[in-house]
């Protein structure tokens, strides 16, 4: 499968993509708190993708039963929103999807519930210095295992492990196109990079190993040794100059 180019046009409708779900975010951001529970993020966000004019991209994937992804403390990512009542101390990721003029915008933040210990508020830092680290070394000309490199140096030099099992992708008219986009490589390899492609880079850092376990709802994916996670992700273009964020509000 080829990785697909998008025309001007197509990356404006992408931009209008991706600010729905940078404001979804940022409001949901303002919202965590401690003693609410993870649905009631979900009818927020579903409430504002609606207002904002979006449709989410995750409701009724493959059966997914919720608009956003919660994924809290040990869990990577895919935790399905429900009763779980969040606590002071928790770290939340939040994964946002939204469809905007056919075309979709994908991007996740990891927050802290009240106060959070130093090694999980380390952990947050961390994952979105490796995704900015990642979106640095996305140049036209450039190759995707400039990227993956650049991530994986980024967090495992500081001391953290990246998940292998789960990857960034291509993104447009899917949710899900080609390319795959690991968080660990080589540079200098895999594809070459152009201007006019669309990719959703998301590192997943754990402070254990990096292997993984699917809970019982075959959703939600966690650290097998339980050890905290947290998730970052931007929807970018690539531009003749580097990387345009977005998923950017
Ligand atoms: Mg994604």
């Amino acid at each position: 499968m080829a990785i697909i180019t998008k025309s001007s046009r197509e990356i404006a409708a992408m931009r209008q993509a991706g600010r729905i779900v940078a404001l979804v975010l940022e409001t949901l951001r303002t919202r965590v708190r401690q003693g609410m529970k993870t649905r009631e993020l979900d009818v927020i966000a579903s409430r504002e993708i609606a207002r904002l004019g979006g449709k989410p991209s995750f409701k009724g994937y493959r059966g997914f039963p919720a608009s956003i992804c919660v994924s809290v403390n040990d869990e990577i990512v895919h935790g399905i929103p429900g009763d779980r009542v969040l606590r002071e101390g928790d770290i939340v990721s939040l994964d946002v999807g939204a469809i905007f003029a056919g075309f979709q915008g994908d991007a996740a933040i990891t927050v802290g519930v009240g106060k959070i210990s130093p090694q999980a508020s380390d952990l947050i830092k961390t994952t979105e210095g490796a995704l900015k680290a990642g979106i640095a070394a996305a140049h036209p000309e450039g190759r995707l295992g400039d990227v993956s490199a650049a991530i994986q140096r980024y967090a495992e030099s500081r001391g953290y492990s990246v998940v292998r099992e789960y990857t960034g992708h291509g993104i447009g008219r899917d949710m899900h196109e080609e390319p795959t986009i690991f968080n660990f490589g080589e540079p200098g390899t895999g594809p070459v990079l152009k201007k006019g492609m669309t990719l959703a880079i998301e590192p997943m850092l754990n402070i254990g190993g990096w292997l993984t376990r699917v809970a019982a709802d075959n959703w939600t994916v966690l650290t097998a040794d339980g050890s905290l996670s947290a998730h970052f992700e931007h929807t970018i273009a690539i531009t003749d100059n580097g990387a345009e964020v977005l998923t950017a509000a």
